[in-house]
């Protein structure tokens, strides 16, 4: 099925349309339903999009299954609540159907206030404009009771304007104490100006805080970050703390990647720095989301070496080139902190990790080559 989704605690959410499911699905529902999503305004990518998706997952969903999401897209789709033409809520993600709906509009009910910032996004009698250097009421943490959450969530308002929204959990004074650290001294003012794609930090539960601490989400303009029920309060042993910082950074890197290179240039830099296979122009990737870039990494030989020459820095950089990057962009940046000694003594042993027991993959930052180095560097300028 599908759900919107809200873009802070207190908006409130479209009631769920009543979808009937016949006993017996209509003729070419398949066709007919994606193409009246397609229909609605900037969705038109929508048949195209979910046929490709269709045929990589044939079997992941029941046909009623199918039918009941597509009637759920198409009913939020549909809604326009200020009339402007582009609906409330879009049917694409990363180049994919999706099940969670993202604002589309980004003042859904027109009263010129942006939906997160709006107390009430639907309603257009209630809108408040505030001073743009503040953040608004029901945004803002309660200094009296979480003061040190409170104080770094106004300081990446203010310094950077990304703001931090606590959601299905509560921030970590923790980890946005981490995130103001990693934006501060592993970035450029100038690029994090560009980097307009991260907006939002989102507090959310239910990330396995060992395998997931965060995502980038490209649709919500936003990253999910783990809140207080996994980072309380307590300071992070030297070791916690990389670990953190290196997520943080590796999702920075998905962000970046999106806004500073080009779909070829990442085929490019992948089969020069990275080993990755080597495009012929008529295979080079036109989209970020070309299944090439998706495909894993493939070893003829798999050894310390040569993840050092081709800048593999963890089991998980071998997933995909996208990942690959993502992994590699972390580890320049916690090079950088580490040489501010901003990572404790011995941090460069740190950043080489072998965990043991069922959960994570090998890590070691280290194995980031002179070149491959500087081509960050220039490009995190
Ligand atoms: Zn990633």
């Amino acid at each position: 099925m599908c759900t919107p989704f809200r873009v802070h605690l207190h908006a409130e959410l479209p009631a769920l349309p009543p979808i009937s499911v016949p006993e017996e699905l209509p003729e070419n529902w398949e066709e007919q339903l994606p193409a009246a999503i397609g229909k609605i305004r900037t969705q038109q990518e929508f048949p195209r999009v979910y046929k490709t998706w269709l045929d990589l997952h044939p079997n992941i969903y029941s046909e009623r299954s199918r039918f009941e999401w597509l009637t759920c897209l198409l009913s939020y789709a549909s809604r326009d609540s200020n009339g402007n033409g582009i609906p409330d809520w879009g049917t694409i993600i990363d180049n994919a159907p999706t099940q969670i709906l993202f604002p589309q509009d980004p003042d859904m009910d027109g009263d010129g206030v942006i939906n997160a910032f709006d107390s009430a996004p639907l309603d257009v009698k209630i809108g408040k404009l505030f001073h743009q250097k503040a953040l608004p009421p029901h945004l803002r943490i309660n200094r009296r009771k979480r003061r040190e959450a409170a104080e770094y969530q106004e300081k990446l308002f203010r310094e950077f304007n990304i703001v931090a929204i606590d959601h299905t959990d509560i921030h970590s004074p923790i980890v946005l104490k981490e995130l103001y650290l990693v934006l501060k001294n592993g970035f450029s003012k100038e690029l994090l100006k560009k980097l307009n794609n991260i907006r939002y930090v989102y507090a959310f539960a239910g990330h396995d805080p060992l395998a997931h601490v965060a995502s980038f989400h490209a649709g919500a303009q936003a990253i999910s970050v783990v809140g207080v029920a996994s980072y309380g309060a307590r300071p992070l042993a030297q070791q916690e703390r990389i670990d953190l910082i290196s997520t943080l950074a590796h999702e920075i890197g998905h962000a970046f990647l999106l806004k500073k290179l080009t779909a070829e240039e990442l085929a490019q830099i992948g089969a020069k720095y990275g080993g990755w296979q080597q495009l012929t122009s008529s295979d080079l990737p036109d989209s970020f989301f070309s299944r090439v870039l998706f495909q894993p990494y493939f070893f003829k030989v798999a050894d310390s070496e040569s993840f050092q020459r081709n800048n593999i820095v963890s089991q998980y950089a071998m997933t995909n080139r996208h990942e690959w990057f993502a992994e590699a962009f972390a580890g320049q940046i916690l090079y950088k902190l580490g040489k501010l000694h901003m990572l404790g003594a011995s941090w460069r042993e740190m950043l080489n990790r072998n965990p043991s027991g069922g959960h994570g993959y090998w890590v070691n930052y280290n194995n980031l080559n002179d070149d491959f180095r500087q081509w960050l560097e220039v490009k995190q300028q």
